[in-house]
């Protein structure tokens, strides 16, 4: 049976939930990011050196897999950025790359396929490669681009097993290059707010959290990677139940010690043959704090809230492009609207650029893919307890 979801659904739940870009004001909040001070992050790279600044001092980057997220995300975003430019793309469908060249003023040689990709290690002006495809073709692609000597940030979830990831950061070490996740989520204000509330405990100590985070995707009528979980690596927890797992952790400030998962029943069997519809899941920590969560492709919601000893807060819609409401105990959160994949890429660039682990490193997305394969486990056990 053909599947019958499209991408549009899934746009068109972003535009309706205020999530699409929009916002033309870019602001560069005061405050250093506050990073995820779990296990993840704990690792520091060997310093790699300084690479030469492209064109006008930035450093320049090449998208590879140029579908919605990288047109209408990633390609804007870095007509915004200070720190890196769009120098090149990568691409299968050749009237793509007559269209961004001309877009974009990328000339030629700076263009690819999937095919001469590897061709990169060459190109003097390409110092960054993105990858922007479908979740099973993450780790080919990242040590393909470590192989070319290129730093890489590759988008969540970082692959579709423990042992790629494990792989990719393997790759970007041997050849001296780092590895960070398109983990926009820490660039931007609100939830940089709620790390800095949960980890420097504001309110207390953190007693109860919550996330949940999914979208109606259950009409439409074009085919979609998504549903496949060959190509996916699974259904909604691979796509929208990592930010639950990311809010989660970085609320903490630590990594859970177990999981305990269930699938929701599934609703739609004709669209989700493949992959689940959702899953309610509980992620365990050593102090005995359970956060309740939830994904699902049935129903929009995006939520991130925790109660503390003292005082409680919440992110509503909570991981949008744009459009995060926060409130706390004591009122609204008052934070700009922000260009979020500029900041992205800006402030890993600058990590690139220095030999500084991003904050967003591949330990991190490979912490996430160990809590992903977890759930599945404890899920497919009917809620067995596994540790992480
Ligand atoms: P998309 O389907 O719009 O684009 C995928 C691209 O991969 C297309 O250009 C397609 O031509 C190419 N491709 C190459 N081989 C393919 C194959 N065998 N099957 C299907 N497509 C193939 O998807 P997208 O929404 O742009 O997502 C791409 C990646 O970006 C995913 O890993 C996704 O999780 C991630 N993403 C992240 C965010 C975020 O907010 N960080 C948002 C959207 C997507």
């Amino acid at each position: 049976m053909k599947k019958t979801v499209t991408t549009d659904s899934r746009r068109n739940f972003l535009k309706n939930m205020g999530l699409t870009i929009g916002a033309s004001m870019i602001t560069f909040p005061a405050f250093s990011a506050l990073s995820d001070s779990s296990d993840a992050t704990a690792q520091q790279t060997d310093a790699v050196p300084l690479k030469p600044l492209n064109k006008d001092g930035k450093l320049g980057i090449a998208l590879v897999g140029l579908g919605q997220y990288s047109t209408f995300q990633l390609a804007p975003a870095l007509e915004q950025t200070k720190n890196v430019y769009l120098a090149g793309i990568v691409t299968g469908t050749p009237s793509k790359a007559t269209a961004w060249k001309k877009k974009y003023g990328i000339p030629d040689k700076n263009v690819y396929n999937y095919k001469n990709f590897d061709d990169i290690i060459n190109n003097k002006d390409i110092d960054v490669v993105y990858i922007v495809l479908p979740n099973s073709m993450h780790a080919e692609f990242t040590i393909r681009a470590a192989n070319a000597k290129k730093h890489v940030i590759c988008e969540k979830p970082m692959a579709t097993s423990v042992a790629d990831a494990q792989r990719m950061i393997d790759a970007c070490q041997k050849n001296g290059v780092q590895l960070a996740i398109g983990y926009r989520l820490h660039f931007e204000p609100f939830n940089k707010r709620v790390m800095e509330l949960g980890q420097q405990q504001v309110y207390g100590k953190v007693k109860s959290l919550k996330a949940l985070n999914g979208f109606n995707a259950t009409k439409g009528t074009l085919d979609m990677w998504r549903l496949d979980k060959e190509l996916a690596g699974g259904g909604s927890l691979m796509d929208m139940g990592i930010y639950c797992i990311q809010g989660i952790c970085y609320t903490m400030g630590k990594t859970p010690i177990a999981v305990t998962a269930k699938f929701m029943d599934n609703q739609h069997p004709l669209v989700f043959n493949d992959i689940e519809q959702g899953i309610n899941w509980q992620m365990h920590f050593d102090d005995g704090v359970v956060a309740e969560c939830s994904t699902s492709y049935a129903e929009n919601m995006g939520d991130l809230s925790a109660v503390a000893e003292k005082g409680w807060w919440k992110l509503s819609p909570a991981y949008g492009y744009d459009g995060i409401k926060g409130e706390t105990n004591e009122g609204k959160m008052d934070f700009p609207s922000v260009y979020e994949q500029a900041l992205q890429m800006d402030g890993q660039a600058e990590s690139f650029r220095k030999g500084q682990k991003s904050i967003t490193p591949g330990e991190m997305g490979l912490r996430d893919m160990k809590i992903i394969e977890a759930i599945y486990k404890s899920a497919r056990s009917d809620g067995k307890k596994v540790t992480v």
